[in-house]
């Protein structure tokens, strides 16, 4: 298996015929090592630069037999070179700008932004049809899933390609249009943003909201994932999707994440967010017996274990993870099936949003959303065709 996969490592990395076997990965970070170091154990030759000269030496340790460069001209040879620098659109044009001008005309150049356009970046280089997203998530060991984004230039075969470099690193590749958030962060956005608003227009304590989102399989609930995340990286995605879409107010950021960050009670790194943290924190009680998947369409169980607030809180956020879902096929980001096993894969949802959708009937969903418009304004406008969906 191990063997297999080293071959179709090599495979992917092979230059049309040409023997490259070298993947560059840019940046020695928590993104580029974890990459460096999954790429290394699949059998492929990995070269990373990384300017840093104590995060040269920290990479050096941790990787063992990979090379771990200072200059960009010893990524010449790389075939295919991930980018994983800093999230910051004038560095990363820079750093391909110079990228293009050592490598082959025809390696492909990849970029593991989580929020910048794919577009934006191509244009820097001479050829945008070899440029492509190879968006991984963190920890890269243990995380399956990887969204391979599509600029409006990449070239197909160009696609296929990171496709098989991602199968090789023993990932799921799942191929997605160059949008904002591209699709499982854009997919997942709703699930915290609503976790918070519906606690505001509830009244209710983030425990009850977490634990009803518990109950039906979440793995955690969404202030939870707040603290985990953090409240200060949560709000700045938050902006920046707001930003980007010229202010979508699906998208708004929520005033009670703002205070969090106000308060400089990010989470756990800071000991204390929704939740306390430390030694003598109380820690999160057990869940009741009885919980799953099977509890979406079963209001009257759900109501039994926690009462009619956790009914209202499942039905509030799901409507809203399905109404994203349909928005992003609308737009053609990803297929239908993708964006389910993108949010499996992804956030370890117990089931997609489309499947979510499914169950609890999309024209209900739709109904529902038509209330909330009512009541809260249009944030909730459905997709436009939602209700046509079966
Ligand atoms: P990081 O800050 O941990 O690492 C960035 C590394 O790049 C550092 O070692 C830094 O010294 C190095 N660097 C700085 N300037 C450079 C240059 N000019 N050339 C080469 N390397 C340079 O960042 P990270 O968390 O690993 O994120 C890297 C990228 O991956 C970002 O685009 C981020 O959006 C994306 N990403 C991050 C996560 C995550 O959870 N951390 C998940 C998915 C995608």
């Amino acid at each position: 298996m191990a063997q297999g996969r080293a071959a179709a490592g090599a495979e992917a990395a092979a230059d049309d015929g040409n023997a490259v076997r070298t993947l560059g990965v840019v940046g020695a970070g928590t993104m580029g090592l974890g990459i460096a170091t999954v790429a290394a154990r699949a059998g492929l030759e990995v070269v990373v630069l990384e300017p840093d000269a104590a995060a040269r030496e920290r990479a050096a340790a941790k990787l063992g037999s990979v090379r771990v460069a200072g200059e960009v001209a010893e990524l010449a040879e790389c075939g295919i070179v991930i980018e994983a620098a800093p999230e910051d659109l004038d560095l990363k044009r820079a750093i391909f700008a110079e990228l293009a001008a050592v490598v082959a005309p025809d390696a492909i150049l990849a970029t593991n932004t989580s929020s910048l356009s794919v577009e934006a970046l191509a244009s820097t280089v001479p050829d945008p049809t070899r440029f492509v997203g190879l968006h991984f998530f963190n920890p890269v060991k243990a995380m399956e899933l990887v969204e391979v984004v599509v600029g409006a230039r990449t070239d197909d075969g160009v696609a296929a390609r990171a496709e098989a470099l991602a199968r090789a690193l023993g990932k799921t590749p799942i191929r997605v249009a160059d949008g904002i958030g591209f699709l499982a962060n854009r997919c997942a956005r709703p699930y915290t943003t609503e976790g918070l608003r519906c606690a505001a227009a509830l009244d209710l304590e983030p425990a009850r909201v977490d634990l009803a989102c518990r109950l039906v399989g979440f793995p955690m609930g969404p202030f939870e994932l707040i603290d985990l995340v953090g409240a200060d990286i949560s709000l700045g995605v938050g902006e920046s999707f707001f930003r980007q879409s010229f202010g979508e107010p699906r998208w708004r950021p929520h005033r009670t994440l703002v205070q969090q960050v106000a308060s400089g009670r990010l989470g756990r790194k800071t000991g204390a967010g929704f939740y306390a943290y430390g030694d003598d924190a109380p820690g999160r009680a057990p869940d009741p017996e009885g919980g799953g998947p099977d509890l979406l369409t079963d209001a009257a169980r759900l109501e039994e274990l926690a009462g009619p607030e956790a009914v209202a809180v499942v039905r509030w956020i799901t409507a809203q993870l399905v109404n994203e879902a349909a928005f992003a096929l609308e737009e053609g980001i990803a297929a239908e099936p993708d964006i389910d096993l993108a949010m499996r894969l992804g956030y370890r949802w117990p089931v997609g949003p489309l499947e979510i959708g499914r169950r609890l009937g999309f024209t209900a969903v739709r109904h529902r959303l038509v209330g909330m418009r009512e009541d809260y304004g249009e944030a909730y406008r459905p997709a436009p065709r939602l209700g046509d969906f079966s």
